[in-house]
């Protein structure tokens, strides 16, 4: 009895956060968060966001995690990271439901010179391609990444 009590006591880690939305029109949006582990059995935990953007999860087991919030195309994934035992772990997560990406997927025109003819895709990823044809941003982060880059204003967009 002992025993499984000291377990069940080194998995308390605990993570207290609240949801910095870009826009007002996305709080309508924000109704739950949920919890992966990346490392071991493949876990959901899911909690409701309280009026005030607050949400809190209890008894995390050590690991690396993530949070994500279902989003308008996927989920919006924050980028992950390690939690020890008995940590308590203060977040302020910026969100957007919409991409601001969105809007160029379709359109290489760059906003600064209005121009095409010096925009090349942006990609991601360790392989890195011709740089006079392809941009590389590295590994992914999120969902909401810029698709383009203009070697004349040196701006992704
Ligand atoms: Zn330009």
């Amino acid at each position: 009895m002992f025993f499984w009590t000291s377990c069940l006591m080194s998995q308390s880690a605990v993570i207290e956060g609240i949801i910095i939305p870009n826009n007002n029109s996305d709080i309508e949006k924000l109704s739950s968060i949920s919890l992966y582990y990346n490392s071991k059995t493949p876990k959901l935990q899911t909690v409701l966001i309280e009026t005030d953007l607050s949400f809190k999860f209890e008894y995390i087991e050590t690991d690396t995690i993530s949070l994500s919030i279902p989003g308008n195309r996927e989920d919006y994934i924050f980028p992950s990271f390690y939690l020890s035992e008995n940590d308590t772990i203060r977040l302020k997560l910026p969100y957007s439901y919409y991409c601001e990406y969105d809007i160029s997927k379709n359109d290489k025109t760059c906003p600064i010179c209005k121009k095409k003819n010096k925009v090349i895709p942006v990609e991601f990823g360790l392989f890195i391609n011709d740089p006079k044809k392809a941009y590389n941003m590295g590994c992914l982060i999120t969902d909401c990444e810029p698709n383009w880059y203009c070697k004349r204003d040196k701006i992704t967009f």
